[in-house]
């Protein structure tokens, strides 16, 4: 038995909601329209978003920053980069499931103990989305233990901005 922590990061600053991102683009009709400020794959203001090349999920990506560099030795730039428009506005639900087929895809079979998040957000009451995020997030991982915090930046970070860190704590077996 081999265990393995992985610690991931993520950031994006938060903007009102608005269709620039989703004009003049070349989107297959496949690809869901970003429908507004997504943590955990669930919209928790409908008027704002984050500002990124997907839709900013902070939460997923960091999920995502803590188990692929662990796992298949790519961070999230290496798997899904931002240099194509392929995963402009995409949901990054949809990053997670291709991230999980890949892992699956591996020769080495693991089971993901634990999540433990923390979310440093101003603009939102994570409390009041908690049960609505873990239960989402237990779909794609549900026999992992997931641990939700929100916290404020009491000034010490920028408001307009959030922040998630993940440590996840991973098993392998021969
Ligand atoms: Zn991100």
């Amino acid at each position: 038995m081999a265990l393995f922590s992985g610690l991931g990061f993520d950031s994006h600053r938060i903007i009102d909601n608005c269709k620039i991102y989703t004009e003049n683009m070349n989107i297959p009709d496949s690809i869901d329209m970003i429908s507004g400020l997504m943590i955990g794959g669930i919209c928790v203001d409908k008027d704002k978003r984050f500002m990124a090349n997907s839709d900013g999920d902070i939460l997923i990506h960091s999920i995502i920053d803590s188990l692929a560099p662990t796992i298949l030795k790519k961070d999230i730039g290496e798997l899904f980069p931002d240099s194509t428009n392929m995963y402009k506005n995409y949901p990054s639900e949809k990053l997670l499931k291709h991230m999980i087929e890949k892992i699956e895809g591996e020769n080495v079979k693991y089971r993901i103990h634990s999540l433990d998040c923390v979310i440093v957000i101003d603009s939102v009451k994570i409390t009041n989305f908690k049960d609505q995020i873990i239960q989402n997030l237990q779909r794609f991982f549900p026999q992992t233990s997931i641990v939700l915090k929100g916290k404020r930046t009491e000034g010490s970070l920028s408001s307009d901005s959030g922040y998630c860190w993940v440590v996840s704590l991973i098993e392998y077996f021969k």
